[in-house]
Parts: structure tokens; C-alpha cells; sequence
């Protein structure tokens, strides 16, 4: 018979606990609670100034507008977030201005090292490399301004079809080479 209650009470004992404190907190059920200064203070009354009430007001009406505010700023529409995609077999990060990617860098997809690059200006051809497992990515035509800028077109491309809010193919969209 013992067996079954046990982790009937177990199961209990938090939601129990929980209800009890906030018994406790909200009501007085005891005389030692209704003596609590806090208690005392909450059911006393203030007199305000019609300026301080109008002021308290406006504060609790702009609060959850400026949150809102600084929210949207921080989280920006949700495409803001895509900031992070597979091109030419590596890992690309970048920000945003206004619209346009901006701070597009390049990352070793094996261990996310922050990827070098070598210019060769005889063949006009840039590669990558990477300095913790030294694997070079590339030669890719043009300099490295190029290929960021192709970078850029792929991320603007995907914003404009929609295809940024498919899950990641590493590297199986267009530019692939
Ligand atoms: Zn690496």
C-alpha cells in the first residue's frame, strides 16, 4: 500500500511547496504573517502629487513600449538572424547594414577557424586557408573583395527567394565549386 504513495508525493511535494509559499507571500494566514512589515506597508495608503501619479503613469506605459523598441532594434526582423551560411565549401559569417551584408568573413567549416587568405596577383586567383588544420580552400578567380562580393550576392539572392529559411546544405547551393 506504502509503495504507490511515495512518488504520488513526490510528484507532489514541488507544486505543494510552491502553493504554500505564494499562500504565504499573498495571504495572511497567520498571525505571524499579518505582523509582517511588508505586509503592513502594502495595505497602507500613499498620498501623491497628481504630477508623480501622471509621471508613474507615463513611465508604466513608455517601459514596455521602449522594451518592445529595444527588442526589435537588437533582434531586428526575423532575417536578421540569418547570419550564417555555407558557400564555395566554407563557413561564412557576416552582419547586416540596413539590407546589405556588411563584415562578411570566412571560417574553416572542420574547426571554425577564422580563414586567412593568399592573393596571387600573376594568376589573379585567391585561396584560403585555414591556420589550426591547415587545409586551403580555393584558388577562387578574382581577389578577396571578389569573392566576398559573390558571397554577398548568394546571402541577397536566398533573402530574396527565401531559401535562407531552409535548413543549411553545407555548401550545396549555388556557388559551389
Ligand atoms: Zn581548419
Amino acid at each position: 500500500m506504502r509503495s504507490p504513495a511515495i512518488p504520488f508525493a513526490a510528484r507532489w511535494r514541488p507544486s505543494l511547496a510552491s502553493t504554500a509559499l505564494i499562500t504565504g507571500l499573498l495571504l495572511p494566514t497567520s498571525a505571524q504573517a499579518a505582523d509582517s512589515p511588508l505586509l503592513q506597508w502594502l495595505g497602507t495608503t500613499t498620498t501623491l502629487p497628481n504630477w508623480q501619479l501622471l509621471l508613474l503613469g507615463l513611465l508604466a506605459l513608455a517601459a514596455p513600449l521602449w522594451l518592445t523598441v529595444a527588442l526589435y532594434r537588437r533582434l531586428g526582423p526575423a532575417w536578421r538572424r540569418y547570419r550564417e551560411d555555407h558557400f564555395l565549401g566554407m563557413r561564412w559569417r557576416w552582419n547586416y547594414k540596413g539590407d546589405k551584408p556588411q563584415e562578411i568573413r570566412c571560417y574553416c567549416p572542420e574547426d571554425d577557424t577564422q580563414l586567412t587568405y593568399h592573393y596571387s596577383q600573376t594568376d589573379n586567383e585567391v585561396h584560403f586557408r585555414c591556420e589550426t588544420c591547415e587545409r586551403i580552400y580555393g584558388s577562387f578567380a578574382g581577389d578577396v573583395s571578389y569573392v566576398r562580393g559573390v558571397i554577398s550576392r548568394q546571402i541577397q539572392r536566398k533573402l530574396r527567394t527565401g531559401e535562407w529559411q531552409t535548413p543549411q546544405t553545407n555548401g550545396a547551393a549555388a556557388g559551389e565549386r
